[in-house]
């Protein structure tokens, strides 16, 4: 069994973090995946020269964790920017598809015209985000609020339905009637209470910053997709992180640290790193610490689906004039949103192919994932008709499916959080990283990777 002296358990984005920041400070490690192969819910494939992209597709370029990682495996050349001069998203709105606003920071209006002009709402909501300027900042700090309480105490439920519920259900595949706007949104919540009002505080905020914000685009990805980043960090946490195929099973204390079992053969630790989803980290822990288990378990995921279809272009006669379209909870039947993977980024798709990339699943409709992959594409086939008229014959399509793999930051995850990380500092040599914790996108699973492995650094070695 290996020599290492810490193990990190789970082979995603996470995980492998951890092993290349540990391997940046000479520590040896040894790093299970259950999975034959890693990257997690990162896959990137290669179909009839378009790049599919299984699970996450990119990275915000304002969150820096991803950039630097990048950077330090030397793919900085290989990095390319959405097109953010065709970033349009509809929204399907009765029976339309309707362009969202300019100027629309996530539900927050910073533009006059487009907000008024804009079919995306009606005459009351407009009323109402003109006079949420006048908002002043109140005295106490609120507790915890949902997101969907947040939005309507500022704009109303119309921006609850239209913008934040598709937004988000994008993003987390959660509802915001359950997500916490401490956590989801909490630089908003700053700003009311500084400013009272989001649109004077989204305001004043992004004339301080335009002095010094470059012109990054909004999202950004390697050429060959995501599936490179990890094929670069397998390279270069070799061969300091032993990399061991095979669940973890069981996890005990011991005096000098932690040992843990996988494929039958316990092996002794001094320190463990569970990079795996909360519920997985709660199994593992329930026999040493089962309050700390019971909070983890606390934690929700919701489950997603993606459906990539691929389309002769000579026969494809829907304008792909933005980044592609949400579908409100209100209007939903199983599509929450698609992606015209061609516009988005340049380079993916050969001026010959049109791909388009759907999600499914989320909180409301965890079932979708238990279809088979004909159903599955029957039904996005049927929506993708009604929606944008596309009947056409899709010359190939991909389904990737990922329960429990999305973290729901409900109410109260903070409070949570303090609970679980306070009752950490308890046992000595166990650390948790994850989407489970601080934030759900790639640069914050890598910042998660690269703290636990800091910590260990200075507190171990
Ligand atoms: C469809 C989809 C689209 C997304 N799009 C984006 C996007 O565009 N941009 C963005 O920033 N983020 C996006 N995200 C979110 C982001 O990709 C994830 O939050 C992140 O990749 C999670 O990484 P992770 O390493 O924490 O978890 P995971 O990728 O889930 O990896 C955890 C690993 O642990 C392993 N494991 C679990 N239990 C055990 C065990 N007992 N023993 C051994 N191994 C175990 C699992 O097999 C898995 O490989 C998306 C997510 C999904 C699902």
């Amino acid at each position: 069994m290996p020599k290492a002296e810490v193990a990190i358990v789970g082979g995603g984005i996470s995980g492998l973090s951890t092993a290349w920041y540990l391997t940046r400070a000479g520590i040896p490690a040894c790093l299970f995946e259950r999975r034959g192969r890693l990257g997690g819910v990162i896959v990137t494939e290669v179909v009839d020269g378009c790049l599919i992209e299984g699970g996450p597709d990119s990275f915000l370029s304002a969150k820096p964790w991803a950039m630097e990682l990048i950077r330090e495996l030397g793919l900085a050349s290989e990095v390319i920017g959405s097109n953010d001069h065709l970033r349009v998203t509809y929204l399907w709105k009765r029976g339309r598809l309707v362009p969202l606003p300019d100027g629309l920071m996530l539900m927050v209006p910073t533009r006059v015209l487009p907000m008024i002009t804009t079919r995306v709402l009606g005459w009351g909501t407009k009323l109402r985000m003109g006079l949420e300027w006048f908002r002043a900042s109140g005295n106490a700090a609120p507790p915890d609020r949902t997101v969907a309480e947040f939005v309507r105490e500022h704009y109303g439920q119309e921006a609850v339905d239209y913008l934040a519920e598709p937004l988000l259900a994008g993003v987390y595949g959660g509802s915001p009637e359950e997500l916490s706007v401490a956590s989801v949104l909490g630089r908003f919540v700053e700003l009311e209470a500084r400013y009272g009002s989001l649109t004077r505080g989204v305001l004043a905020e992004r004339r301080r910053m335009s002095a010094r914000a470059g012109s990054l685009p909004l999202f950004q990805t390697l050429k060959a997709g995501l599936g490179r980043l990890v094929e670069a960090l397998a390279g270069a946490i070799a061969p300091s992180v032993e990399v061991h195929y095979g669940e973890v099973e069981a996890l005990e204390r011991t005096s000098a640290g932690w040992r843990l079992r996988s494929q039958g053969a316990w092996a002794d630790f001094r320190a463990v790193v569970l990079a795996c989803p909360a519920y997985e980290a709660a199994r593992l822990i329930r026999s040493v610490d089962g309050e700390l288990a019971s909070w983890l378990e606390e934690i929700p995921y919701s489950s997603s689906m993606t459906v990539a279809l691929g389309y002769d272009s000579r026969r494809f006669s829907h304008p792909l004039n933005g980044f592609g379209f949400l579908v409100p909870k209100k209007e939903r039947r199983r599509l929450i949103a698609c992606t015209w993977v061609g516009t988005k980024f340049p380079h993916r798709v050969p001026p010959d192919r049109v791909v388009l990339r759907c999600f499914l699943g989320g909180r409301e409709d965890p079932g979708i994932l238990e279809r088979s992959d004909e159903a599955v594409l029957g039904i996005v086939r049927e929506e993708l008709a009604r929606i944008m008229g596309v009947t056409e014959e899709p010359v190939f399509y991909r389904v990737a499916r990922w329960p429990a793999s999305m973290a729901q930051y409900t109410l109260g995850h903070q409070d949570r959080l303090r609970r679980i990380e306070q009752r950490l500092e308890a046992l000595d040599g166990l650390l948790l990283a994850g989407n489970a914790y601080h934030g759900i996108g790639i640069p914050d699973c890598v910042r998660s990777g690269k703290e636990a492995a800091s910590r260990i650094a200075a507190r171990y070695f």
